[in-house]
């Protein structure tokens, strides 16, 4: 059936391990991240087969959904206070940056007759999660007193919100925290977690400060791609993960909409270039399914007019007489696309 994505799980495989070897040798561990694919779990087991450490995902139904798999698991996103009792359940571990949300996971944790473990965020300027690090003195005698709560170690997160890039400086500060909580509190800190995929290019180098030893991975992984600058990372896939789509209508038309322009089906007043006729073609692929800005037409011949909810269409005209209704285009993808892509109920997947 189509939509589908083809997965080719040996590349999978390879971008796996070339990005975990890589982590290893600066004694990192790698949790693979696995929302991108909403979790699927033949593709976090092929991660966990090519020596990821652990998983880790935003969505408790995520975790659910890999509960079978026999590893470390890490809850990305802060719990909702309505979830408590799930992620003591499904999580061994879960990031953290609200001292009333901690002290639910502690009396859920109790409950469960269980110790929890935490990884305590702190922020240094990407303006998402995190305490700020001025608080850290009256944030970790708070957690210390929960007694089912074990504070496994300390991180932060880069370039989701703010676009900000991990670099020696700002990750130096979240070492000189790690420091400052063992000497004050007498405590260890087993986990100084690093970042995402934003933070892979820091391993090239000698920037990456001697203490962190834990990044999460997810883009990196599935395409290949470091996320501060967007380069292809030496030797991974940018194609393991492959959209397929079907051609359904293929006609000799304006490259203008002839009338008076009002809004698109989404609300914007749309533009268009006149190229006088060109070859138009519309696969069954929608916004329902995919964020078309971020598809890459393998035949790069083909480019990408625009999508509403069910179709997407397309400029052939370069490649006209290469195709006909039925045929079957394909298209790399980016975070966006796959994000979505993998959500979506009408949309299957074809493993290789
Ligand atoms: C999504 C997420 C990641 C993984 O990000 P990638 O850029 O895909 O590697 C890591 N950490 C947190 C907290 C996340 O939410």
């Amino acid at each position: 059936m189509y939509p589908r994505v083809v997965i080719d799980q040996k590349k999978l495989y390879e971008n796996t391990k070339i990005v975990v070897d890589k982590a290893k040798e600066k004694g990192v561990n790698v949790h693979v991240v696995t929302k991108v694919h909403s979790a699927d779990i033949k593709l976090a087991q092929v991660c966990l087969d090519a020596g990821a450490y652990g998983i880790a995902d935003s969505r408790i139904k995520n975790l659910k959904k890999l509960e079978s798999l026999k590893c470390e698991k890490i809850l990305l996103r802060l719990p909702m206070h309505s979830e408590v009792d799930e992620v003591i359940a499904l999580a061994d571990i879960s990031f953290n940056s609200e001292l009333s949300t901690i002290k639910l996971l502690d009396v859920a944790a109790a409950k469960a007759n269980k110790k929890h473990r935490i990884i305590v965020m702190f922020d240094l300027g990407d303006l998402r999660e995190g305490f700020l690090p001025e608080e850290v003195d009256q944030v970790i005698p708070e957690i210390l007193k929960c007694d089912h709560i074990v504070i496994e170690g300390i991180g932060v997160n880069l370039t989701c919100y703010g676009g900000v890039i991990p670099t020696h400086d700002n990750l130096s500060e979240l070492e000189r925290l790690a420091n400052h909580i063992e000497n004050t509190y007498h405590i260890k800190l087993n986990v100084v977690s690093g970042g995402n995929s934003s933070s892979l290019y820091l391993l090239d180098g000698s920037d990456l400060p001697s203490r962190i030893n834990n990044l999460r991975i997810g883009e990196g992984i599935v395409l290949g791609r470091e996320a501060a600058y967007g380069e292809q990372i030496e030797g991974t896939n940018d194609d393991a993960f492959i959209l397929e789509a079907q051609l359904i209508e293929y006609k000799t038309k304006a490259s203008m909409p002839k009338g008076i322009i009002g809004m698109d089906a989404f609300g914007n007043k749309p533009v268009f270039e006149d190229k006088g006729m060109i070859k138009r073609g519309i696969v069954a692929v929608g916004r329902h399914d995919v964020d078309h800005g971020a598809l890459i037409p393998i035949d790069s011949r083909i480019t990408i007019l625009g999508a509403s909810s069910d179709h997407l269409i397309l400029d052939f005209t370069a490649a006209q007489e290469e195709y006909e209704v039925g045929d079957i285009v394909q298209f790399k993808m980016e975070y966006g696309a796959m994000l979505r892509l993998f959500t979506s109920e009408y949309v299957d997947r074809e493993y290789r």
